[in-house]
């Protein structure tokens, strides 16, 4: 792979990707992907996204040496960029940052949003607020009733958060509400996809917004350690983390690359949420890629401790870099992630998310058998204040 070009102009990553959709939103999607052509290479979009990366999200975020855990662990030395210390304690922000000035240079007065865990939907308020537009977010009434806080959240930044009742009611039917909301409203509206999923140009455009994470990491590293490193490792839910910090080094062969999914209570119990591990090709908002479903064709619920991973499918872009084998997918398990998010506090100093804690989890697996001056380059996609209820839960302590 000398030079990396993908998608193509109809959004494919070979076989997958594209665009799946609604003859209603055909329009809408042709209006946001002539806007973001336009916009990707205009200056003037370019510095005030970097302005507002740098006031009002805190970057760049820094790469820190897990130096003690490395010592501990014996062989290869794990550093984190450190994406936890953004506002809002995550990699989100920067997406939804991208897409907000998208939907302002494109006239869209209404935001609205779909979220599972309530992540997404509290990024999108708050750079709703931040700009002063209309927000609705749509949750799954079951996932309103598991994160309260987040609902609550959502509200104090002035957003309107719509239960859905409907299917298994968590993320796959926000999904479709959104969608929905979406082919009806479509002229006043813009709908901010919180990962690298979606039809065609979302993949795409939220990889590239996200993917100021690695090429900061192109950077730091030959500055702190003189070198890149040899392992980029990051979790994968829908995979934007992953995608961005791996995107700024498909091109340097000698870094591997390699994603984390939940492997829930093991690939084998059926109970998890690995849809490149042990999915099937189907299509999923909008995009062909690796799903969860069942004989039937129909999205199976998926499983994990971490309510970012937990999303029955990928985006598009990891099922093409999983087939060329440029970048390797394995599971971890609840109880690893949390023995890993345990250990991070203790020997680091550092809460990490559930989610991260998966990706943490794997170098921590890796970095015995690999020589001490080999570099193991970790995501630590974010903070894990708002795992502390869940944490407490597994050990049995009410909080
Ligand atoms: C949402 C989330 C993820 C998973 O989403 P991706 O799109 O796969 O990055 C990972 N880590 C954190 C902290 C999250 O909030």
């Amino acid at each position: 792979m000398k030079s990396y070009s993908l998608p193509d102009s109809q959004g494919h990553f070979g076989r997958y990707g594209g665009s799946f959709v609604a003859e209603t939103l055909v329009h809408a999607l042709d209006e946001l992907r002539e806007a973001y052509d336009k916009y990707r290479v205009d200056p003037d979009f370019q510095n005030e996204f970097a302005y507002e990366l740098k006031h009002f999200v805190g970057r760049p975020s820094p790469v820190y040496h897990a130096r003690r855990w490395s010592e501990k662990l014996g062989g290869a030395q794990i550093w984190f960029k450190r994406e936890d210390l953004n506002h809002t304690g995550a990699h989100k922000i920067n997406n939804c940052i991208g897409q907000i000035l998208l939907a302002r240079r494109m006239g869209k007065p209404r935001i609205i949003a779909e979220t599972g865990a309530g992540q997404h939907g509290v990024a999108t308020a708050t750079v709703a607020a931040r700009y002063g537009l209309e927000c609705v977010v749509y949750m799954g009434s079951e996932d309103v009733r598991r994160q309260a806080s987040n609902m609550y959240r959502m509200k104090l930044l002035g957003a309107t958060v719509v239960p859905v009742e409907s299917g298994s009611r968590t993320l796959k039917d926000a999904l479709n509400e959104a969608m929905r909301d979406w082919v009806t409203n479509v002229e006043n509206t813009f709908y901010i996809i919180g990962t690298v999923a979606g039809p065609h140009p979302y993949p795409m455009m939220v990889r590239d917004f996200q993917s100021v994470i690695g090429t900061e990491c192109l950077e730091q590293m030959p500055v702190n350690v003189g070198r890149q490193p040899d392992y980029v490792v990051a979790s994968v839910g829908g995979g934007s983390n992953a995608m961005g910090i791996f995107y700024p080094y498909i091109e340097h062969q000698d870094v591997q690359l390699i994603g984390v999914e939940a492997a829930g209570e093991g690939l084998e119990t059926g109970r998890h949420a690995a849809s490149l591990n042990a999915g099937v090709v189907g299509v999923l908002h909008g995009n062909r890629t690796y799903v969860m479903q069942d004989e039937n064709g129909q999205i199976t619920e998926t499983h994990s401790i971490s309510a970012g991973l937990d999303y029955p499918g990928v985006g598009p872009e990891h099922a093409w870099l999983k087939d060329s084998g440029r970048a390797q997918y394995v599971g971890v398990t609840d109880d690893e992630a949390l023995a890993a998010f345990h250990d991070c506090c203790r020997t680091e100093g550092i809460m990490p998310a559930l989610e991260s804690a998966h990706a943490i989890a794997h170098a921590v697996r890796m970095a015995p058998g690999l020589a001490k001056d080999k570099i193991i380059l970790v995501n630590l996609s974010g903070r894990g204040d708002k795992d502390m209820h869940t944490v407490a839960d597994f050990s049995g302590i009410s909080l």
